[in-house]
């Protein structure tokens, strides 16, 4: 993480000042910071506020500094889906990623009931895994509930992460099995435990399959 620390101080700096241009409605205040940023990094892709990846999700932005902006999949390939458990509340997840202070947020958020909230957009590199490396490559997926309690894994939830993760595989050309669709445990590194041992990815492997079809 010493690395992306680096990068993040600068986008921090960019971020805090475009956060309260935003909080004021001065919406042009941000709009410079962002091409003043695009400048600094020389690319830039055409992106329009609160666009969505995935049809049917809200977006409910997390705060720039837990992300990182990129312009994947042309600097970065998009080959891994890292699935995620939020050890919390849908509204928990969505508050630790709007606070600036968190740094870390997923790309989505998946509720109980299927509702998705997209919280990065999947061009950029959210700070989801706990490795610089596997945060460039993939796309995180937050689902609520809590390891230990695997009757807060409902179908709506299984059923609306397939068809989530569908989508991703097919935008990149990600195959759809347990080497690119993986757990936040199984990624180098990390020391958090999620989703655990209660997931069952044989189910949810079939069901992105059936979306997929
Ligand atoms: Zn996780």
């Amino acid at each position: 993480m010493g690395g992306e620390r680096i990068t993040r101080r600068g986008v921090i700096v960019g971020a805090g000042a475009g956060l309260v241009a935003a909080a004021t409605g001065a919406y042009a205040g941000r709009d410079e910071i962002e091409r003043w940023w695009w400048r600094v990094s020389g690319r830039e892709r055409p992106r329009t506020d609160g666009a969505l990846d995935h049809a049917g999700a809200e977006w409910v932005a997390a705060s720039s500094a837990n992300w990182r902006r990129a312009s994947r999949p042309d600097d970065y390939t998009i080959d891994r889906i890292v699935v995620h458990v939020v050890q919390g509340s849908y509204g928990d997840a969505l508050d630790v990623f709007r606070d600036p202070l968190h740094e870390a947020a997923a790309h989505y958020v998946v509720r109980k009931d299927g509702h998705i909230a997209q919280t990065v957009r999947e061009l950029d590199v959210a700070f989801h895994s706990g490795n610089r490396r596997f945060n460039e490559r993939s796309i995180g997926i937050e689902h609520e509930g809590y390891v230990d309690r695997p009757a807060g894994f409902t179908d709506a939830m299984y059923t609306a992460s397939a068809r989530l993760a569908a989508g991703i595989c097919a935008r990149y050309r990600i195959p759809v099995d347990r080497t690119h669709l993986v757990a936040h445990s199984e990624v180098p590194g990390t020391d958090h435990t999620d989703p655990g041992p209660h997931w069952d990815w044989d189910r949810y492997l079939r069901l992105v399959r059936e979306a997929a079809g």
